[in-house]
């Protein structure tokens, strides 16, 4: 017996493996600034907390689309919040939504579109469902992001094919979002082309503005919406995501359910009672959400001000917990060093300052590219929280995030030292 091919080509997802690398390290007693990992720094409101612990006793399989309750509770939440037409029977709740996104492509025909750079997990889960990942590049887009010209190019150029698109905004790797001019150009060439989205709003309730768009507004009947509880409401480790459709496509979440039947069964009882707290969206959970995201602009303003103060170029924070830094000013200099590729940079860094970040190259860039994604979530999100409304500026920055002011003083004197 032996592996498929396939599945030889695979290695442990760069996310988790850079996750476990640094707790090993610090295990042994290293100092290590956790910037490579994307968790939520925040606590679950306590209320859904309370939920939880008053449906722990709840043992039995739930339907495998979800809870009607909680089905009933995202469809309100989506309208409500994103100005989605929907009603409980388009919405699918999973073990997570990198679940869903995965049994989205085993159900689908067609090629997949990303642009790079792009999440981690999109193509090795094209690769594992036998799909085609057409990688466009952003490289000269200041934002990095996909625009409306460059995907009707590759609507052109595989004008043969069904095409998926995964469209992630606010962005990992890039922490930037589209404005509504671009959503709108993005969404004609998208129905011209009949093409499908997958959009990937994970990070949506995070815009540092609090205005985040959604793209269904704009291609509503070729947009799956997907989300779920791991960034904004600070339960990654729960897993629960969910996906919202439009009508037109109801054969398709009709599809998903079934695998899902053959598969994970339905997603963890207690949780999904837990999560209908967290979608009714209440005042304290409005509280809670906003000002977690008025933490995070602070903090991604500090670390984004830090870096291109010593010549790192990078696209301004606009949502999520993300920054792309490229250090393609330090190219010369990093070569005597040893490092011509992204993965040597974050290998190199990691060893001489602690702070560990991950390669551009995880997220489809090429090796050479010097890029690398920064997670500026090592931070007591509990202990941010708490803080009163006038600690959060940048005066109070090293009470905020201690461990991400001292990374960021990290790799300052190492490029310093380099230069
Ligand atoms: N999409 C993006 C862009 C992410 O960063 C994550 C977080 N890992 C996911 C999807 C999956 O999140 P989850 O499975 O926890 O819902
Ligand atoms: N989304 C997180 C990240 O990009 C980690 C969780 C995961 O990859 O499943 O770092």
């Amino acid at each position: 017996m032996q592996l498929k091919e396939n599945i030889k080509q695979l290695k442990p997802s760069a996310t988790l493996a850079i996750n476990d690398h640094s707790n090993e390290l610090i295990i042994q007693g290293k100092k290590v600034y956790k910037l490579g990992f994307g968790q939520s720094p925040f606590p679950v409101p306590n209320e859904v907390v309370k939920e939880l612990v008053l449906h722990a006793h709840e043992k039995d399989y739930l339907p495998v689309k979800g809870l009607p309750g909680l089905r009933a509770a995202i469809s309100a939440y989506q309208q409500n919040r994103f100005g989605m037409d929907c009603t409980w029977e388009d919405v699918i709740v999973g073990p997570g939504s990198k679940e869903l996104l995965y049994i989205a492509q085993l159900c689908c025909e067609g090629d997949l579109i990303l642009p790079a750079p792009s999440w981690v997990s999109y193509a090795p889960q094209a690769h594992l469902t036998n799909k085609k990942s057409i990688w466009i590049d952003t490289a000269e887009h200041v934002k990095r992001m996909l625009d409306a010209e460059m995907l009707e190019r590759t609507c052109k150029a595989y004008s043969d094919k069904k095409l998926i698109l995964i469209l992630n905004y606010p962005s990992n790797p890039t922490g930037a979002s589209f404005s509504e001019s671009e959503l709108r150009s993005i969404a004609d060439i998208a129905r011209k082309n009949q093409i499908l989205i997958i959009s990937d709003e994970i990070y949506g309730e995070l815009m540092h503005n609090g205005k985040h768009l959604s793209i269904a507004r704009y291609y509503p009947e070729g947009t799956i919406v997907s989300s779920g509880i791991s960034k904004w409401c600070g339960a990654g480790g729960w897993r629960l995501g969910t996906f919202t459709f439009p009508k037109e496509l109801r054969w398709l979440l009709d599809a998903m359910a079934v695998v899902a039947s053959e598969t994970f069964t339905a997603t963890s009882t207690p949780i999904q009672y837990a999560a209908v707290k967290a979608y009714e969206f209440g005042p304290s959970i409005e509280y809670y959400v906003q000002k977690s995201r008025a933490i995070l602009k602070i903090v991604s303003q500090f670390v984004y001000n830090e870096l291109l103060s010593i010549g790192l170029s990078m696209p301004s924070p606009q949502g999520g917990f993300y920054l792309f830094p490229d250090f393609k000013n330090f190219k010369t200099q990093l070569k005597t060093k040893g490092v011509n590729t992204s993965f040597e940079l974050c290998k190199k860094l990691l060893e001489e300052t602690g702070v560990a970040l991950l390669p551009g190259s995880d997220f489809g860039q090429h090796p050479e590219e010097l890029s690398a994604r920064l997670s500026y979530v090592d931070f007591d999100g509990k202990k941010a929280l708490a803080l009163s409304d006038d600690h959060l500026d940048l005066n109070h920055i090293k009470e905020i995030c201690p461990n991400v002011v001292d990374a960021c003083e990290q790799i300052k004197n190492w490029l310093l030292e380099i230069k």
